[in-house]
């Protein structure tokens, strides 16, 4: 059976999602890593649908007003795990936080499907080992706030990649191979999922 992976680089266009003390926005970084984790997946034969692969929301109405835009930007890519009841949903975002020494990656995940909280393990789990060995987080529930979890219809995962608000870490996820070493960390994760879902 062939493992399909719906990539999600969160906001996207008119939604920056949060932004660092440099300008840099979370929007951009979030579709680099979903670019690699995309290429690399593929590579590893696996089917990969991203929810945008440009600068784009994926809202219907781009003159609506901004709040309508965020709400079927969100609906839209809820229907695109709708239209794929057998995959699994990875969603890329980046971290902030008000004290500047948070740092680290963390996976939540939707309390609706079991094989949810054991994706998002495989995937904490791989990054400590991979690169991030000094990271004590553990995997989280989403709020009922983060709605493409509340209301996922697929396991789906959320992977905060890193705060924007470290310094230390932004500049890391400023780098493409450090982006390319989270997008291998989260592969392995989901690689780890399957072999032990089979
Ligand atoms: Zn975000």
């Amino acid at each position: 059976m062939e493992n399909i992976v719906l990539a999600n680089a969160s906001h996207g266009g008119f939604d920056g999602g949060a932004s660092a003390a440099d300008g840099t926005v979370e929007k951009d970084i979030n579709l680099f890593i979903a670019q690699k984790l995309c290429s690399i997946l593929r590579f590893n034969g696996y089917n990969v649908i991203m929810t945008r692969d440009t600068d784009t929301g994926t809202e219907d109405d781009e003159s609506a007003s901004i709040a309508k835009r965020k709400k079927s930007d969100l609906s839209n890519r809820l229907q695109i795990m709708k239209q794929h009841p057998e995959a699994i949903f990875v969603s890329v975002h980046l971290n902030k936080f008000t004290t500047s020494a948070a740092n680290g990656a963390q996976v939540f995940y939707t309390k609706n499907y079991k094989q949810a909280y054991d994706l998002a393990n495989s995937i904490q789990s791989s990054i400590k080992m991979l690169i991030q060995p000094e990271n004590t987080r553990v995997v989280k529930q989403g709020t009922s706030s983060t709605y493409l979890l509340k209301n996922a219809s697929v396991p789906a995962i959320i992977v905060e990649c890193g705060f924007l608000s470290n310094k230390q870490e932004l500049e890391k996820l400023k780098n493409d191979d450090y982006q390319s070493q989270i997008a291998f960390a989260i592969v392995v994760g989901i690689m780890d999922f399957y072999e032990l879902r089979s």
